[in-house]
Formats: C-alpha cells, structure tokens, sequence
C-alpha cells in the first residue's frame, strides 16, 4: 500500500496474470473515472486486460449483475486461466471476488479498492457476495484475494459523501480493536476530512492492520471475527429496509450508534464511550439516526435475518469498552422487541 504506486502494482499483477486472462471488473464510474489511470499502467506493463462494467451503486450487488458478468466472460470465450482484478468499491470488490470464487470454479481475484470504505475494510478478508431483496450479502463465498493494492492517490476523484461514508468503517474499527486510533480519529478529524495524505495513509494502514490481525485468527467468522461486525446488525436491516438506496458507511453509522447503545443495556459498553462514537460521527457529518420514513418495527424484523442470527435467536457483535471485546465470542443474543427496538425508537 501507499501513494502513487499504480504502475508498481501494475507491473505486479501483470508478472501475476502472465499466462493468464486478466478480467478488470468495474462499475461504471469507476471505469470512467479511475480505470483510465489503472489500464494504461497494465498496458505498459504487458498484459491486456478484458474490462467488465456494471452499473455502479449497492443497487447492482445482485445475482442478475453476476450472471452478466458471467454471460460476458462465457462470450468471450474466458476459461479457467483467469485472475480477476476487482478495481473499485465494496460493491465491485464483493460482486467481482465471488464471481472470481465460481467461475469454473474458481479463479484468483486480486484486490484494488478504490473507495475510502473498501480501501479501510471490504476489500480485505475474503468475504464475497451479492444482496438479495429479503436481505443483505446473504449468497457468497470465502473467497481471499491473492494480492491486495491499495494506492490512496485513487481517492482523489471520490466523491465527498462517498469518502465520509467509508469513514464510518474506521469508526468502526477502531471503537472494537483500538482505542489508540479512536483518539487518532478524534484529534485529527479535520485533517481526515481535508483528505491530508499522511493522515490518510495513517489511518488506512492502521485499519488494515487491525482487520488483518483478526480474520488472520478466525478466517471463517466462527468466532472473534464477528466484532467486526459491530453496528452491522442494524446498518444491514436499514439497507434492506432501505431497498439499498440507504449508503452502505450511513447505514453502518446509524448502526453503530444503535448498537453502541444495545452495549450500553447488555455489555457494560460504558456512557460515556457510546457518547465519544456519536459525536465522532457527527463531526465527520455521519447520520446517527435512521432515516425520515423508515420504520424502525421494520428494521428490527429485518434485523432477524442476520447471519449471526442462531437457532432463532439474534445476536448482536457488541465491545466491552472502547477499543476491547471479549473473547472467543464477542456476541450477545438480543431480543428485538425488548432490546433493539427501544434504541432505534429512541434513535
Ligand atoms: P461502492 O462500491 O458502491 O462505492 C461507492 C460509490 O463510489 C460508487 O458509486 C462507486 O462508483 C464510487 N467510487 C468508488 N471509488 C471511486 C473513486 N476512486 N472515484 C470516484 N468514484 C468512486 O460502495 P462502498 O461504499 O465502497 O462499499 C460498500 C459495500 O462494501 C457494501 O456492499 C458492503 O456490504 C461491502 N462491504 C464488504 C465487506 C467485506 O468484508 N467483503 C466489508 C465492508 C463492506
């Protein structure tokens, strides 16, 4: 990772797809905007890359833009020797690995976010999939990228809203794993949002870093790794809600707000932490409340479908203190009328 290194990761996945078909998956703002910087670089690099495009927005995480997606590679005749490079956001980044994780399958797929939210999260960890109507991520697969290129210079052309939603996912990772960054994040907050390299660099590699150590001890999400899915409860049954118009990092917010409350109720989170996260939202101008029409009954029944969700019984991924979460199972079994409700109401 670092600044201005697409030609040295494009000389690295080029040495990658030798004696490969090299598959760019790309929406289509990312194809306008941010391929013109990526594909030359694999051009003078040697390869000759096959770009795929789809529609850009959560909208198009879904089976039809997979299946597309697979028509195409099937027309131009793509077979097993393929490496998939994901160029884009979380929703590029989980389309374009799980369509690498069944095509013949299975071929490589190669991480480059160019998103704030994929760049500190989505694009590391394995985890692929697409959204059904009925809720979020619920078909994918385990499927690791072989490499992982991050270059910070991408985010120059990333919208405002964009860049603050993914800022939400830092929030995240630092409110369970580091209290340390917590601090980072407040003391620099307007760096963060004038988008100062070093910061940002600072920050992406510190997120990375956390989130690297914990799917490292749990690849499969069968323990630890769930704490990072604090705030994920609720943010996924608001996007669902929602019909995915609801941002992926504004819905997280509103969730980690909620859920940093459902801490408070039934993990000891204290007052005063659950405090520090909303008005470190706030000030990176994050809702922390849901929506204007959306019903709060509705995002607690669809909260019931979360794939944490066992025997029934919901369970929320929730700290013990800012920074901290208690080993090996950091969820708590909720009950949505009682517990969740009262905090989204209050919301
Ligand atoms: P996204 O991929 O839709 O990107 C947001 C918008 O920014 C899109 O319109 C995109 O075209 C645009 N964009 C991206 N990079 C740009 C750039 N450099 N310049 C201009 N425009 C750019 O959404 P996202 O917020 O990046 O990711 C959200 C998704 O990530 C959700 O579907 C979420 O479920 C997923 N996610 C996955 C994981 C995981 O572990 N797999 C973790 C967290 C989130």
């Amino acid at each position: 990772m670092g600044a201005r290194i697409v030609d040295r990761a494009a000389r690295a996945i080029a040495r990658e797809a030798r004696g490969l078909r090299l598959v760019v998956v790309a929406d289509r703002r990312v194809a306008r905007l941010v391929a013109p910087a990526v594909l030359p670089a694999l051009a003078r690099a040697g390869a000759r890359p096959l770009l795929l495009t789809f529609p850009a927005g959560e909208r198009f995480k879904t089976r039809a833009t997979k299946d597309r997606l697979e028509d195409r590679l099937a027309a131009r005749g793509v077979g097993r020797d393929a490496l998939v490079l994901a160029l884009g956001g979380g929703v590029t980044g989980d389309v374009a690995g799980f369509l690498a994780a069944t095509w013949q399958r299975g071929v490589p797929v190669v991480q480059m976010p160019t998103s704030l939210l994929a760049m500190v999260d989505a694009a590391l960890g394995g985890k692929t999939g697409v959204d059904l109507p009925a809720g979020k991520n619920l078909v994918g697969a385990f499927h690791p990228p072989r490499a992982l290129w991050v270059d910070v210079a991408l985010l120059r052309s990333l919208p405002e809203r964009e860049y603050r939603a993914g800022l939400a996912e830092a929030v995240k990772t630092a409110a369970v794993l580091d209290r340390r960054l917590f601090e980072t994040l407040e003391r620099d907050a307007a760096r963060i949002l004038a988008r100062d390299g070093r910061c940002v660099l600072g920050v992406v590699s510190r997120c990375l870093r956390l989130k690297a150590r914990v799917v490292a001890s749990d690849l499969r999400d069968e323990g630890p790794r769930a704490i990072l899915n604090f705030g994920h409860t609720v943010a996924h049954a608001v996007e669902a809600a929602g019909g995915y118009r609801v941002r992926h990092g504004e819905a997280v917010s509103m969730g980690l707000v909620a859920e940093a409350r459902l801490a408070q109720r039934l993990a000891g989170f204290p007052r005063e932490a659950s405090e520090r996260i909303e008005a470190l939202l706030r000030r990176f101008g994050l809702p922390v409340a849901l929506p204007r029409g959306l019903d709060p009954r509705l995002v607690a029944r669809l909260a019931r479908r979360d794939k944490k969700s066992r025997a029934g019984s919901v369970h929320c991924a929730l700290p013990s203190s800012l920074g901290r979460f208690s080993r090996p199972d950091p969820t708590v079994p909720i009950d949505l009328r009682r517990d969740l409700l009262p905090v989204l109401i209050r919301n």
